[in-house]
């Protein structure tokens, strides 16, 4: 399977809001100072210990887990998952990366190494069907075997660029 790459796993950590995870789990969180805190659910939690610090986008539990880190480790941790399948479950959060890899444009034209990609589709249309016009017109044995069909007219040939 392919690596992910560290900018995904760094934007992950950024831009996916821890808060809205632990809340999303069912978590009420309190305002503390810059940070938020709540019930820890990884541990029998009669006071809050779970630090949430919204600045930083990490949290730990001050109780008996004794544990924290990113939004990555929230997910494996809740949902009891890999590495990987937190990732891609959080990359879906962040539109930018949850696009396909491949950009768009590179889809528009069929052969963008061989043609311009920037032709009206038309014009594109043209130049494919001159390309075969060309390779009949050398080809002595495609002329041949017009001949043979009782198109062996040259003028008519190019006319209708047969191909
Ligand atoms: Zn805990």
């Amino acid at each position: 399977m392919a690596r992910i790459a560290d900018e995904v796993i760094e934007r992950i950590k950024i831009e996916v809001s821890l808060q809205r995870l632990v809340e999303s789990y069912g978590i009420a969180l309190k305002k503390h100072g810059a940070d938020l805190i709540g019930h820890c659910p990884f541990h029998d939690d009669k006071t809050p210990s779970l630090v949430v610090s919204p600045k930083s986008n990490l949290w730990h539990c001050l109780g008996a887990c004794q544990t924290g880190g990113s939004v990555i480790d929230w997910v494996i941790k809740t949902q009891k998952v890999s590495f990987r399948h937190a990732v891609e479950t959080l990359r879906k959060d962040i539109p930018a990366l949850a696009a396909s890899p491949t950009p768009p444009a590179a889809t528009t034209a069929p052969n963008p190494s061989a043609l311009s990609a920037d032709l009206e589709s038309h014009q594109l249309l043209d130049q494919v069907i001159d390309y075969y016009h060309q390779t009949l017109l050398a080809s002595p044995e495609a002329l041949d075997y017009l001949q043979s069909r009782g198109i062996g007219n040259r003028e008519l040939i190019e006319r209708f660029k047969l191909g």
